[in-house]
């Protein structure tokens, strides 16, 4: 078959099956997207041998690159045994072998014996649902069943799911599904470029924090838990924590005795610099959930990492039903934990967030300069994380209209220079793969600061 005959099937058969994700499909039908058939360290190749650099981690799961040597002999490896078997009612050697690397890593990060239980389930969304199942359960076995609300923030992002939706506060991806969530408490976003109680650094005293106490004061006896993604509220547009508020607001949770569940799915495994982003400020959660980097971005799997306090309530009689009833088809896969466990061997061998360390100083570099340009307003990051925030007018912060589709312009401009990104309104995201090399973030971020100003203006 020709190559462009084959590009027209391939094409036609995406544009009459496929339903893509977070996509007005009737554009969809009139783009031209790419068609992606290999890929090779931080890039990708499409269908017409073109090659673009992964410049948000085929969406911040890819860390190691693609194609990494040891990742997929493990895979292959675990074919040659079993690709599938159950968790329910038997073990399996790939996710026990697995358990023991993530309990040594995590034990690393937030000391022995602090968060020892290891809950499988398929993605970042469910282990978000996991956590919010067991805070409450937990509750639940301690005779405090009227403990339902849960605290989160307002720009949070914990997946797409029902549950997780409910505990989210991005609007304009959930409101839409306002009427089916449950209740929660939401505290300011610690947006401090737009700070909601219209305050400033340093000298708001972390009012932001201080309202998140008042809430969890004022349910005092029906707060189940608070969850939050820690330093950075990724999809609800790059906001990065003012120092301090995430210490804060695990104090107030361990004064209050409430679960503090960090969602670390974005931030885990060296992507903020930090092999998990709570360790910036010492904090150690109750309740941890990962997922996207932790197969190196090969396959779907995610952990809940709960302390032995929330385990040992589950523990009981048969007959007093304190079992958590949750789990899914394919709980602890062995073909992802085997690409898990050769990702744990690798941030055993090698020094992962050290190695980002110098990339990550390129991009501050980098965002310090951005700022000084127009139509940016703020460009933000930590570690190999970052965002640009574009607006119409520097002096009054204002917007740029949302139907002008600057984020998206800016995209696609990239797109032409050999780059792929995704934007998050008029937020360009930056999440290169950890293992980028200099020359290609360097080339990454010149094409960006171009794409903007050619767009922008
Ligand atoms: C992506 C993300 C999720 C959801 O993960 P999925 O794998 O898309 O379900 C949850 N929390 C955070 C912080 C995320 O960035």
């Amino acid at each position: 078959m020709n190559i462009d005959s084959r590009i027209a099937r391939l094409r036609s058969l995406d544009r009459e099956h496929i339903w893509h994700p977070f996509t007005q499909m009737a554009d969809w039908a009139k783009s031209d997207p790419l068609i992606i058939t290999g890929a090779s360290g931080c890039f990708l190749k499409d269908v017409r041998g073109g090659w673009y650099l992964d410049g948000v981690s085929s969406l911040w799961v890819n860390i190691l690159g693609h194609r990494r040597r040891e990742i997929d002999e493990a895979i292959k490896a675990q074919l040659g045994k079993v690709a599938h078997s159950t968790l329910l009612g038997m073990a399996n050697e790939a996710s026990s072998e697995l358990a023991g690397k993530l309990a040594a890593l995590v034990q690393k990060s937030f000391g022995a014996g602090r968060l020892t239980r290891i809950f499988f389930s398929d993605d970042g969304s469910t282990s978000v649902e996991v956590a919010l199942k067991m805070a409450f359960q937990y509750w639940a076995h301690k005779g405090e069943k009227q403990r339902t609300l849960f605290i989160s923030l307002e720009n949070g992002y914990h997946g797409d799911t029902l549950g997780s939706v409910s505990v989210g506060g991005v609007d304009i991806f959930h409101s839409a599904f306002k009427p089916l969530l449950f209740r929660t408490g939401k505290a300011p976003s610690p947006y401090c470029y737009r700070c909601p109680l219209g305050l400033s650094r340093p000298g708001c005293g972390l009012e932001c924090a201080a309202a998140l106490e008042r809430l969890v004061e004022a349910n005092r006896d029906t707060v189940a838990g608070v969850v939050l993604e820690p330093m950075v509220q990724a999809a609800g547009g790059m906001i990065f924590f003012p120092a301090g508020y995430l210490k804060r607001v695990s104090e107030i949770c361990n004064r209050h005795g409430v679960p503090f569940i960090a969602d670390e799915v974005a931030t885990g495994f060296g992507r903020t610099g930090k092999t998990f982003a709570c360790e910036h400020e010492g904090v150690v959660p109750d309740i941890l959930c990962l997922s996207k980097g932790l197969t190196g971005g090969y396959l779907p799997l995610a952990v809940t990492v709960a302390n032995d306090k929330i385990y040992n309530a589950f523990l009981g009689g048969y007959e007093e039903l304190k079992t958590f009833f949750h789990g899914h088809s394919y709980t602890g896969n062995p073909l992802a934990c085997a690409a898990a466990s050769a990702v744990l061997d690798i941030f055993d061998k090698e020094d992962i967030p050290g190695m980002a360390a110098p990339k990550a100083a390129i991009l501050k570099n980098w965002l310090r300069d951005m700022e000084t340009r127009q139509f940016v307003g703020e460009a933000r990051g930590l570690g190999l994380m970052a965002g640009v925030e574009l607006v119409a007018d520097k002096e009054t912060k204002k917007h740029f209209p949302w139907e002008q589709r600057v984020g998206w312009k800016v995209a696609l401009k990239a797109l032409e220079k050999g780059l792929f990104i995704r934007p998050l309104g008029n937020v360009i995201v930056i999440m290169p793969p950890l293992s980028v090399s200099q020359p290609n973030l360097e080339r990454m971020l010149e094409v960006i600061a171009a794409a903007v100003s050619e767009c922008a203006g």
